[in-house]
């Protein structure tokens, strides 16, 4: 598995499921009510290509991005939650 490093800037400080927004610490994805609702194989694959720090450097694999995207697909459609077009199409 080859990993790039791509610079996106990470929204932080808040629960990344959509239409949640409530604040957790930067090292989370998700506060836990939405994490709970992940499915375990996604949450494996979200801390696989977590890099200790990250949430500092604003530094994140490609990889990761997709992880968290596919997590946060995941909760929406549990949630009945429309996905946004960004979160739509693999990274
Ligand atoms: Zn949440």
């Amino acid at each position: 598995m080859t990993t790039t490093s791509v610079n996106i800037r990470v929204p932080e400080h808040t629960c990344h499921a959509i239409a949640c927004g409530k604040p957790v610490t930067p090292k989370v994805l998700m506060c836990r009510k939405h994490w709970g609702m992940v499915p375990k194989d996604l949450q494996i694959g979200v801390w696989q290509t977590y890099r200790p720090g990250q949430e500092k450097t604003k530094v994140v694999t490609r990889e990761y991005m997709e992880a968290r995207r596919k997590a946060i697909v995941a909760v929406a459609e549990k949630e009945n939650i429309e996905i946004p077009r960004i979160y739509a199409t693999p990274i």
